[in-house]
């Protein structure tokens, strides 16, 4: 009985947990060409597919409109269901928990407790009510924040739907319905974009559900053990000393069984920390990388044109040797402390050829040695990424 219910209910964490992961996140570049944004496409677009071909077939096609717009309302429109979902599961979890658990904690783990769930709250206030939008009160300070890299930003490109320029790392949200400063991406947890202002909020918020997750992990596990110590520990053993694989998780399952409202939450703990850990790792690399989430899709759209032998770059000083002065109107000043000096063309393949010298008839134009073929995304120069310190700094938008 114990086992089946820890199969069970493990099976149902792991299988809810997996669900929600690929449903949401699985869209992700960083899981472009894995089994996960195979299965994203399967349940987003093979799916639905398929049971439009069923109900053109049995239902004359009655039932697509209705799920097509309820399917639009869940995925675009900015609704707070999977916000109140997950505040729900949150504030349940810590429900069945911390009153159960309260009696057997000391002072310091009550404190830790108090902390840790409590954290998490204001992190997430933050993240939802802290908008990113660029408006025409604020355009002229964002377009200060970032230079153009004219690799993924260029300068003088006007939003079509908010009719103002965008700013370098801005991009337009069809969901927030407006363009967000050093968008990130738009997270339907928080029914908000990540961008500029609020991106230290996420990073906090990421990092205390980790600590929270763990902690509550270890928390319910301290606890289970000592239940299982008091009822099967003879003699100052420890109660698994020459206890079988099998029986041993025999004792653990009825130790959940019996404490089923530490037990379940020590599983779902236990499983959904390594989801946040996991992002809280990637939000970290991104920082390292001077990226953010909606760069790294267009770095590797460039990743794929280097593989194909289309992209070359030059010294841009050595390609106009007279610039173009700067149009303070779309491009203004930025105090960004690093610059480049790199011009990037695509091409059809074939390595570009100067056109300045002229050629006789029927000859070919000679190849301009000027331009080298991009390798690899390495060899690329990415103007946003100052190094670690420097791109943490920008990242929790400290004055750099
Ligand atoms: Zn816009
Ligand atoms: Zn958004």
């Amino acid at each position: 009985m114990g086992l089946i219910t820890l199969r069970t209910a493990a099976l149902s964490v792991l299988g809810l947990s997996s669900f929600v992961f690929i449903a949401l996140f699985g869209r992700l570049p960083i899981f472009r060409k894995t089994p996960i944004g195979f299965l994203h496409r399967l349940l987003w677009i093979h799916i639905p597919h398929g049971l439009a071909r069923i109900d053109s077939l049995l239902l004359g096609g009655r039932l697509v409109p209705c799920c097509k717009s309820f399917g639009r309302y869940i995925a675009y429109e900015n609704h707070p269901l999977v916000l109140i979902f997950f505040v729900g599961l949150l504030s349940i979890s810590e429900l069945m928990f911390v009153p159960k658990a309260w009696p057997r904690l000391g002072t310091f783990h009550r404190a830790f407790v108090l902390i840790s769930i409590t954290l998490p709250y204001i992190f997430l206030y933050a993240c939802v009510t802290i908008k990113c939008f660029i408006t025409p009160d604020n355009v002229k300070t964002e377009l200060a924040q970032y230079p153009y890299d004219r690799v993924l930003f260029h300068p003088g490109n006007e939003c079509s739907t908010c009719r103002l320029l965008k700013p370098a790392r801005s991009k337009h949200c069809s969901t927030c319905k407006a363009c967000v400063s050093r968008h990130d991406h738009h997270c339907i947890w928080l029914t908000n974009c990540v961008g500029r202002q609020n991106y230290r909020y996420f990073l906090a918020l990421l990092l205390s559900l980790s600590v929270m997750l763990t902690y509550g992990m270890c928390l319910g596990y301290k606890l289970l053990n000592e239940s299982l110590q008091k009822a099967f520990g003879t003699g100052g053993a420890h109660w698994s000393n020459s206890l079988s694989w099998t029986s041993w998780i025999n004792y653990w399952a009825l130790a959940v069984a019996d404490d089923i409202r530490i037990g379940a939450v020590f599983l779902l703990a236990g499983m959904t920390a390594p989801l946040a850990f996991g992002f809280l790792v990637y939000h970290i690399y991104l920082v390292w990388a001077g990226t953010t989430t909606n760069e790294t899709a267009k770095w590797d759209d460039w990743k794929e044109d280097i593989a194909y032998g289309l992209i070359y770059k030059a010294k841009r000083s050595e390609v106009y040797k007279t610039p173009k002065p700067r149009d303070e109107s779309i491009e203004p000043k930025t105090q960004w402390s690093a610059t480049t000096d790199q011009v990037l063309i695509i091409t059809n393949g074939e390595p570009p050829r100067s056109n300045s010298i002229l050629q006789a008839e029927g000859e070919q134009t000679p190849v301009d040695p000027r331009f080298k073929l991009v390798r690899n995304l390495q060899s690329l120069e990415n103007l946003y990424d100052l190094g670690f310190w420097d791109n943490l700094r920008d990242a929790l938008n400290l004055n750099i």
